[in-house]
């Protein structure tokens, strides 16, 4: 997941392991954020349990995400091609 600084806007990304590492940590503190040091600046970025919660189902959903997404991206695009032909060959055919 990717926690975007509020002071600075860097961005520090976090892997599945310290999401993990993160959530364990509030679950042993009972506290329902967990704060995130920009690398950049120093500040601390407090965030909600809850995307820590849901970026995690996304890593389960799928291990490797940026390849899947990259996949994804890959495959609309042949979809809308394939359906900007098939537009075009119906326009031709109305002629
Ligand atoms: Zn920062």
């Amino acid at each position: 997941m990717d926690i975007a600084c509020w002071n600075c806007k860097a961005v520090t990304k976090l892997d599945k392991a310290a999401v993990e590492a993160a959530v364990a940590k509030m679950t042993a503190t009972k506290l329902g954020f967990h704060d995130i040091v920009c690398a950049s600046c120093g500040k601390s970025n407090r965030t909600a349990r809850d995307l820590f919660d849901a970026a995690l189902l996304t890593y389960a959903a799928s291990p490797t995400a940026p390849t899947t997404k990259r996949e994804a991206t890959k495959k609309t695009k042949e979809e809308n091609a394939r359906r900007r032909e098939e537009a075009s060959k119906g326009a031709k055919k109305k002629k």
